[in-house]
């Protein structure tokens, strides 16, 4: 008889996209008519663009040659595309990262389920609260949690409240912690920290041990000059932290699938005699045993991103969804609603009026505006009475959303 893992029977039933889903299938059956629009899943609708898109026809029409066939590439990915993350992202504004630090991959969500995987299951984790859900859920199907509490939480994580009284900006735990998970700019609350807030995290890190995994999935879409767009701008950081960074929403990479994670090799965690192991070394281990690389047209396509063309083209895509965001977030503002982000983020964070609940507020927006967005108390305990909007959208259809909240919430 196989046994299952059973660290899966903690997860509660369902999944907070299956539910909202579920609702929005239910009122279409019940309003056909209804023209329903969604500010809710994080997917970006803008195309891929044209420089990206050549490029990859011809990395394909590449393959179809007998000489300039690929096979298996380096599973950490190609010296072209890592060549050129370096230079633009971390080179260009000072930081220094090796060729061997880089690993290319089809995503940071599988980057920062898996991550956890080269970690011992008796490490305490802290997770900010709301949060992206992945950091959690993976730790709890490794077994490195309790059970799903009365509270709505995983007992042995220790959970970082944001709230409105700390201006959704979480506090350092008040106890030690092992690996700390920090997504800045954040979703689901669209804020960033300032350089000085992130200096004290790494400086907890390194005064605890701990290791910082730090996803910077948005840092693309940071507007303001001093908001620090890699921890690695932070002094000690490379002693302590992995980075995730993904081409998902910087160039629209979310049914193309490419990203990359830093791990530095001064990384260390330690055995139970107390020995350091670079995470650099076991990441590399991990990956080389259980992931075959990234397709060679996509990893061209990405690559063609740090072109001039490359650039302005995603350049252009990010500062339409922001315009999106800044009408969203000034728009609310205007109609009395207190919110959270959208200066450095795709994402806003609403605080719910008259005290509703997050799903009580999602099925009012539904029912009388007909738009769809996430409800906050899916992000954790601390978003309940929140409520998440994104500026994914399209132009028309983000200003047709104001029109309804403004005239009919
Ligand atoms: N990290 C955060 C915080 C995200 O919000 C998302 C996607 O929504 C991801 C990672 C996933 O990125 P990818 O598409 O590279 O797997």
């Amino acid at each position: 008889m196989a046994l299952i893992n059973e660290n899966y029977l903690k997860l509660p039933g369902s999944y907070l996209f299956s539910e909202i889903a579920r609702r929005v299938n239910q009122f279409k059956q019940e309003n056909p008519d209804a023209d329903i629009i969604r500010l809710g899943i994080g997917d970006v609708t803008r195309p891929l663009t044209p420089a990206v898109i050549q490029a990859m026809h011809d990395a394909v029409d590449e393959m179809g040659r007998a000489e300039s066939f690929r096979g298996y590439g380096p599973e950490q990915g190609y010296d072209f595309l890592i060549q050129k993350i370096i230079d633009n992202d971390f080179t260009s504004r000072g930081i220094q990262v090796d060729v061997d630090e880089v690993f290319v991959s089809d995503g940071s969500k599988p980057d920062t389920a898996n991550f956890q995987e080269i970690f011992g299951l008796n490490n305490i984790i802290a997770v900010t609260d709301p949060v992206y859900p992945v950091y959690v859920d993976s730790n709890v199907m490794a077994g490195r949690t309790g059970r799903f509490n009365e509270k709505g939480q995983f007992d042995n994580i220790v959970y970082l409240p944001c709230t409105e009284a700390n201006g959704m900006k979480p506090e350092l735990p008040k106890t030690r912690v092992d690996m700390l998970y920090l997504c800045f700019p954040n979703n689901p609350t669209g804020m960033t920290l300032t350089r000085d807030e992130l200096k004290q995290w790494v400086d907890y890190a390194r005064e605890n041990k701990s290791i910082i995994l730090y996803d910077a999935a948005y840092e693309a879409f940071i507007q303001e000059a001093d908001i620090p767009r890699s921890i690695y701008e932070i002094e000690g950081a490379r002693e302590v932290a992995v980075e995730f960074r993904s081409f998902s929403k910087t160039a629209g990479f979310t049914g193309t699938r490419c990203a990359y994670t830093v791990v530095p090799k001064e990384v260390m965690a330690y055995d139970q005699d107390g020995n350091a192991h670079s995470l650099n070394k076991f990441w590399l281990r991990r990956q080389t045993t259980k992931f075959n690389g990234v397709s060679y047209p996509v990893q061209v396509a990405a690559a063609t991103i740090y072109s001039e063309a490359g650039q302005k083209e995603i350049r252009d895509n990010i500062n339409y969804y922001m315009e999106n965001a800044k009408m969203i977030r000034e728009g609310l503002i205007s109609f009395g609603y207190k919110v959270f982000g959208g200066v450095n983020a795709p994402y806003i964070w609403l605080k719910t009026p008259d005290n509703l609940g997050s799903w009580e507020f999602f099925d009012k927006l539904l029912k009388q505006a007909n738009v769809v967005g996430t409800p906050g108390a899916g992000f954790g305990a601390s978003g309940e009475g929140y409520f998440r909007l994104t500026a994914f959208g399209t132009r028309e259809n983000t200003a047709r959303a104001l029109e309804r909240i403004r005239t009919k919430m």
